[in-house]
């Protein structure tokens, strides 16, 4: 935690500071299970937790601790207001899948909060309201649009001029009752409780592929297997594409946080802005205390400016408008969308009925991740969903947006080509401390960090995924991917995949 109103030196998200987490060893044979889940955020906790309550034998897995990717960095609002969305979603899918797209939404709400009854979990829940709200006209007539779906699909709400928050707005479109929580407090008992039915859990275990004999058989990086009857994909990106050809129908983006305490009482309400940059606030309890959470600043991952800016620019908006006493934390995370923007959860192909992916929450996985949970959980358990068509991944044939789609592909090339042609001959030896260059060593593209101690850390910059080149992340002190989002340690550790190993290291003498 930071001790003054400076922006804190280094990012830790709130969630993860605030609550312990139980540690788990690694996998170090090979073993047979019934459900194997690679991936411990809030979908393949939650799946574990649905699975074994019905006593099926569950083992997870995860690259590194649980709850240490998106799930432990989000801003967790559960609503179904994902941005202006309902428009959109009936004229390209139809009013029945748009309404069932809200309900999903709003049965992942019940489910959490029958969950947190159930189990009396202590984890901050409150119903709230949630608001987009907009200062440009070009909005104000998207929300109106908007609010007439809203009507078409029965969905409580309303247009209004003003807000609980006391900020200037043209217009802002309210959903009624949706609600926030802390995600950790509520997902540890999650694990707690599967614990005790049962479940197998290895950290810092790195799934690497998936093979087929009569069952899938899980590959980890140091050379074992699980066996499984089915295995779940809960690893934010898939890293068994199947043929599904995840990589090319996703682009990841990048958002920041910070966390703030400011003079003013927080009204109530959750919201986000419609227009460019985003700003999403709602507030958290820190020891009694209330703490502004305040969320924005997007980019496509690997492709930003310095990261460092996009922390100055929330923390702008929030001085001026709420005024900062003190800057408690700064974080930030990725999500990804499909071309369609809705989820692919189900089979990762269809000739692969025993294989699931979970994947594409466009930044809305608190909903979602539980969606795909009881998903994936009923197909396992031979329940119906009503939502399995929905999400089912194997729609790629509609994807409506093809242009989108031809676009992130030229952009992924335009990437790999323009990182391997760049001239950078930056001189290591003016490497100023905590800070970081892309150099060139024996011809080879090279990224040279420098720590507070003077030690240097080499890296080949290519990225293990498909080949493009990372840059250098400043805020979060990472080699990021501008082509699918992988993310790197300044020792080239995977943080996130796609990658799913280390970059290679370089000898600088
Ligand atoms: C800035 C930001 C704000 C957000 N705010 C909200 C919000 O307010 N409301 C909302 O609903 N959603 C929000 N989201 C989205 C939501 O947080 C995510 O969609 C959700 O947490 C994703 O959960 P997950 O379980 O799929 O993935 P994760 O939580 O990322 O879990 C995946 C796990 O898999 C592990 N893993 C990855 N690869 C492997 C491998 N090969 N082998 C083993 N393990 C592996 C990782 O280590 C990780 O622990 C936000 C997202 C961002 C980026």
């Amino acid at each position: 935690m930071a001790e003054s109103g400076n922006i804190p030196q280094f990012p830790q998200a709130f969630w993860r500071d605030s609550v312990s987490l139980p540690d788990f060893p690694k996998l170090n044979e090979s073993i047979k299970t019934e459900v194997a889940v690679v991936g411990g955020g809030i979908t393949g906790i939650t799946a574990a937790y649905l699975l074994s309550k019905q006593g099926k034998k569950v083992t997870l897995i995860d690259a590194g601790y649980l709850l240490n990717g998106v799930t432990g960095h989000t801003t967790a609002k559960i609503t179904a207001q994902h941005g202006i969305i309902y428009d959109e979603f009936i004229q390209h899918f139809g009013q029945d899948k748009a309404s069932q797209y809200y309900q999903a939404g709003m049965d992942a709400k019940q489910f959490i909060e029958d969950t947190i009854e159930t189990h009396h979990i202590d984890c901050d829940y409150r119903e709230e309201d949630a608001y987009i709200f907009t200062n440009s006209n070009d909005y104000v007539s998207q929300l109106e649009t908007e609010m007439k779906a809203y009507e078409q699909l029965d969905i409580p709400g309303e247009l209004t001029s003003g807000m609980p928050l006391d900020i200037p707005v043209e217009s802002a479109l309210k959903m009624d009752k949706q609600a926030q929580f802390h995600p950790l407090k509520y997902l540890k008992v999650l694990v707690d409780e599967a614990v005790k039915n049962g479940l197998e859990i290895y950290e810092q275990t790195t799934a690497t592929d998936i093979e087929h004999n009569k069952h899938p058989s899980i590959v980890t990086r140091d050379g074992h297997r699980i066996n499984c009857n089915y295995a779940i994909q809960a690893s934010h990106f898939p890293f068994y594409d199947g043929g599904g050809f995840y990589p090319a129908r996703m682009y990841p983006e990048r958002s920041y946080i910070v966390a703030v305490k400011t003079p003013e009482q927080f009204p109530g309400g959750m919201y986000i802005n419609a227009e460019s940059p985003t700003r999403s606030i709602r507030s958290a309890t820190m020891d009694g205390e209330e703490l502004w959470l305040i969320a924005g600043e997007n980019h496509k991952t690997g492709q930003g400016k310095s990261t460092i800016k996009y922390y100055e620019a929330l923390q702008e908006f929030a001085e001026n408008k709420f005024g900062i006493s003190e800057f408690v934390y700064r974080w930030s995370a990725q999500d990804l969308t499909t071309m369609d923007k809705l989820p692919y959860i189900g089979p990762v192909t269809k000739d692969e009925e025993n294989v699931f992916v979970a994947t594409g929450y466009r930044k809305w996985g608190m909903t979602n991740g539980t969606i795909a949970a009881q998903l994936i959980s009923n197909r396992i358990l031979c329940k119906d969903n009503p939502y399995s068509e929905l999400y089912a991944p194997s729609r790629f044939q509609a994807d409506p947006d093809f242009r989108q789609f031809t676009k992130m592909n030229t952009d992924v090339a335009k990437h790999m080509i323009r990182g391997k042609l760049e001239y950078t001959n930056d001189n290591v030896k003016d490497l100023k401390s905590d800070n970081a260059t892309v150099t060139r060593v024996n011809g080879q593209r090279t990224g040279v960090y420098k720590d507070k101690n003077n030690e240097l850390y080499a890296v080949d910059t290519t990225c293990k995924h498909l080949g493009c080149e990372v840059n250098w992340n400043s805020g979060d002190r990472t080699w990021d991917c501008p082509c699918h989002g992988s993310r790197y340690s300044y020792t080239g550790e995977v943080i996130e995949g796609p990658a799913k190993e280390p970059l290679n290291k370089v000898d600088l003498d």
